[in-house]
């Protein structure tokens, strides 16, 4: 049976290549081309759009952005097995993709990129989570991204959309609100990756707000969440004690009960508290 590009089957590249999937890489890969072309089209539409991909291995996921009309996508991998199975894609597809060697965490993509640029990747969870804090948190908003749709442990996604109340809520959901808008936009069982992992996945797609949801410092509030979600079950008048000794009333300037727990209060209310300090 053909693939959706006439380029040989994943299971034939990784033949071919020696791709060997590394467990310390976060190596799952996703084989099911349909597949990626889904995912693809969770991040909307690609036409006239830069991709920066993180982490395309064997190249499935990259096969789906080009398929689907991505304008040019920038691949960054840090495993050189991979590169020949990227070039070849690149030669298939002349001038729109440039795939980079080289740590996500690392390197700097700006200058690989042209805006818009959305971002679409199937990272290692570890590396995902970090990257997403740190697109979340540029030095100056709007950031170089339209949108980010990435894959991560189920737990993980329901802590990037949980509202308060829910035991997923936390600083990753507050962060996230703030400044996007996340949603969970697929489910994945661990037989979609090839090996398959223990946990079960979900695609989040985040559409970046050009102004923040709420007014207030960014670091203020990170520093304010991290105190009061570092000790969720106690009440705020205590687990904030360290940002002075009025805590209380501005608690209550803010609309906050002294008494109340961190899970329960919603975005608003922490990012009227961060403008009190
Ligand atoms: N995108 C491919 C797919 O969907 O089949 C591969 C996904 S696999 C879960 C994660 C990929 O990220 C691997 O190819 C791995 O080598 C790569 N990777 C891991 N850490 C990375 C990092 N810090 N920077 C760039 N790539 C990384």
């Amino acid at each position: 049976m053909g693939t959706i590009d006439g380029l040989p089957p994943l299971r034939e590249v990784i033949a071919a290549h020696d791709l060997v999937a590394k467990k310390q890489l976060g190596q799952n890969f996703l084989l099911d081309l349909n597949l990626t072309a889904k995912i693809a089209r969770c991040a909307g539409d690609l036409t006239g759009c830069d991709v920066l991909e993180v982490g395309p291995g064997p190249g499935g996921l990259t096969r789906g952005l080009l398929a689907e009309g991505a304008r040019r996508v920038v691949a960054v991998e840090m495993d050189p097995r991979a590169m020949p199975a990227l070039e070849q894609i690149a030669a298939h597809y002349p001038g729109r993709l440039v795939p980079l060697l080289g740590d996500a965490l690392k390197l700097d993509v700006a200058a690989h990129l042209t805006q818009p640029v959305k971002v679409v990747a199937n990272l290692p969870y570890n590396v995902g989570t970090e990257l997403l804090i740190r697109w979340l948190t540029p030095a100056s908003w709007p950031p170089f991204w339209d949108s980010l749709t990435l894959m991560f442990q189920k737990e993980v996604a329901e802590r990037i959309v949980a509202k308060p109340g829910s035991d997923h809520y936390g600083r990753l959901a507050l962060l996230a609100q703030w400044r996007a808008e996340p949603k969970i936009v697929l489910h994945l069982p661990p037989e979609a990756f090839t090996p398959a992992p223990k946990v079960h996945s979900a695609v989040v797609h985040l559409k970046r707000l050009e102004e923040p949801r709420y007014p207030c410092n960014g670091a203020t509030l990170q520093r304010i969440t991290a105190m009061a979600f570092n000790q969720r079950r106690k009440m705020l008048r205590s687990s904030l004690k360290g940002l002075g000794a009025d805590v209380e009333e501005k608690l209550r300037a803010a609309g906050i009960a002294p008494t109340a727990r961190a899970e329960e209060i919603s975005l608003e209310r922490f990012c009227a508290l961060a403008r009190l300090y």
